[in-house]
């Protein structure tokens, strides 16, 4: 029986429901601030730390930068409320990008998700692009949200960063990215593979001008965004523990038959592997941040 490609995905739409890379994305979801973890439900202004296992009040992890009073371990964070907690105050302004929706391969109830995401996220794709000033200096700045699909890149995500990328070569701005996402989004099939050339193709042409590309990877940055401007900053920062690889641990394990070494994958493991320059907690990233601008913008503030 011979079947398209949007006939093969609706084949199996119900088992695929989580975007590419899911196994990837369901270790994600209990750590949420906003959804309660999955083994006991704590009232619902409390919050279970999955790495000590202590209960805290919701306000007060979020007073904290969503960050465990106990442990130091780093729940997700909204994209919003990172880049408050990050730019100088009222200096943040969105980028005008309009991505039209598109379903490519006619993907079942691809539209309604998208449109459930919006309303539940108040973000209208899987990442958000603005300009602002950190310690006075002038930065485009994106931020990926695993909250929306899983942060998965499809046409809206690559054209978004694209249009970010472009948008500091043609103003002389440095870009901060902050990646958190399961990879590609299958949903788009070979559309969303093509936004890592495009992706790239940008962060290239900005690096021939010259540009400041500061890469920022949070938990998780898998798959396709992995592959492509994810890893290619001039400075690769991570934020504690983040699941930082392309394909995840376990589909590995599963692959090769064999148990991985402790830590594999994580913000650590690829410091000491040298694939990121530095680890910074959250409440240290804006005082990094700053201090690479200052020691990287000519023109100063
Ligand atoms: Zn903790």
């Amino acid at each position: 029986m011979k079947l398209g490609i949007s006939e093969l995905f609706r084949k199996n739409s119900k088992k695929e429901e989580a975007p590419a890379d899911a196994a990837l994305g369901s270790e994600n979801t209990e750590e949420s601030m906003d959804a309660n973890t999955r083994d006991e439900k704590p009232a619902d202004d409390t919050v279970n730390c999955p790495k000590c296992k202590q209960t805290f009040k919701k306000a007060d992890v979020k007073e904290n930068m969503n960050v465990c009073m106990a442990c130091g371990y780093h729940f997700v964070i909204p994209a919003d409320r990172r880049v408050r907690f990050l730019v100088d105050p009222g200096t943040f302004r969105p980028l005008k990008c309009k991505v039209a929706f598109s379903n490519p391969l006619n993907y079942p109830e691809y539209e309604e998700k998208i449109k459930s995401l919006q309303e539940k996220t108040g973000m209208e794709e899987a990442v958000y692009t603005g300009v602002g000033k950190i310690d006075g200096y002038e930065t485009v700045i994106a931020v990926m949200s695993s909250k929306f699909l899983m942060g998965s890149m499809g046409m809206a995500v690559g054209e978004k960063i694209t249009n970010a990328v472009e948008y500091a070569d043609k103003k002389k701005l440095p870009v901060i990215i902050f990646t958190a996402s399961g990879g590609a989004r299958m949903q788009e099939g070979i559309i969303s593979l093509m936004q890592m050339a495009k992706t790239s193709a940008a962060v290239e042409r900005f690096n021939r001008h010259g540009g400041l590309y500061i890469s920022v990877l949070t938990h998780p940055t898998t798959g396709g965004v992995t592959a492509s401007f994810a890893t290619l900053g001039d400075i690769t920062l991570a934020e504690p523990e983040a699941l930082i690889g392309f394909a995840g641990p376990r589909v590995i394990e599963q692959t090769i038959g064999e148990k991985l070494p402790e830590g594999f994958q994580r913000s650590e493991f690829q410091e000491e592997h040298g694939f990121v320059d530095q680890i910074v907690p959250r409440d240290k990233m804006r005082e990094v941040l700053a201090h690479i601008l200052r020691l990287h913008c000519k023109r100063g503030k």
